[in-house]
């Protein structure tokens, strides 16, 4: 007979459970972000976003084994954590993740889960403080040299023997940042003054505006939600008016009310990148080139 009250038996339950548990993540990391072949002596990093965990594997290197808990091409905003998702945190000997209304609804999920020696870091932690809400700080490739530092201190912080090596990899990985807030501003700089106007799905490009001296205008704010049909009907009219040839959805938040709008109004839908990273591009640069290259393509 089942009793739950039999310390030994509810032991035995609780190891199956963990047992079963673990499967479930190891199929889950089999087709997810943990390509990497499990090593007992890599550092275990957990970030909540792909775009995180590819900062984090620059940084870390060959030390590190990263993990990300949304599947590549998923949209973080409304992302819903399984069992395993918990177990992988409470394996992670560092867990990354980005702060504000990006990914502060996993906090609950990584406190109750996260070991008690296992460092917690909050890449935009230092931008937030400042008192800036929208949390897509990574667009600004500048700022991405601070969620960079963040995780080199997190990293060093769990593992201060290969404090050097992580500083190292930091230092190559920050100039790779500098060359690509270069080549970001050279590529749409052949865009001209009046044609820099990012019409994307969510709020999601701020930062990369003010980094560029571009406009954006989103059809839904920067945590995401529905979209209403009269606000991309109202938009759409305004950028026929303003002779604007293209406007950009994001993968993760492809709308039929978007094209089928701008299908009437004349307008091209571009592809533009803000939080998901996915199989066709798995980098945070590559990332940012594609999106730097198919706004100077569709809007000169
Ligand atoms: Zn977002």
């Amino acid at each position: 007979m089942l009793r739950w009250n039999n310390p030994l038996l509810s032991k035995r339950i609780s190891a199956l459970l963990a047992a079963i548990m673990l499967l479930v993540l190891a199929s889950a990391c089999g087709s997810s972000q943990a390509t990497e072949p499990p090593s007992g002596n890599r550092l275990a990093v957990v970030t909540t976003t792909a775009l995180l965990a590819d900062l984090a594997r620059n940084v870390g290197g060959e030390l590190v084994q990263v993990t990300a808990l949304v599947p590549p091409g998923a949209d973080v905003h409304s992302f819903q954590s399984t069992p395993g998702d918990s177990v992988a945190i409470s394996l992670a000997d560092l867990m990354v993740s980005n702060g504000g209304d990006l990914d502060r609804f996993l906090d609950p999920l990584i406190q109750g889960s996260l070991s008690d020696d296992a460092v917690r870091v909050v890449a935009a932690r230092p931008l937030l403080a400042a008192g800036n809400t929208d949390p897509h700080f990574w667009q600004n490739p500048e700022f991405t040299v601070t969620y960079v530092e963040e995780i080199r201190d997190g990293l060093i912080n769990a593992d201060p023997g290969n404090a050097a090596t992580y500083q190292a990899n930091f230092d190559t990985y920050k100039d790779r940042l500098i060359k690509l807030d270069f080549d970001i501003a050279s590529t749409i700089g052949r865009v001209g003054q009046a044609r820099r106007r990012l019409i994307t799905f969510h709020d999601a490009f701020g930062h990369f505006a003010s980094r560029y001296g571009w406009k954006v205008t989103a059809f839904v704010a920067s945590d995401g939600g529905e979209v209403s049909p009269g606000r991309v009907v109202e938009i759409l009219e305004e950028v026929r008016e303003q002779g604007i040839p293209a406007v950009f959805a994001e993968p993760q938040f492809r709308s039929d009310v978007l094209d089928n709008a701008a299908q009437e109004a004349g307008v091209e839908v571009g592809s533009i990148y803000s939080d998901a990273l996915d199989d066709d591009v798995t980098s945070y640069i590559d990332m940012m080139l594609f999106n730097a290259k198919n706004l100077a393509r569709l809007l000169r």
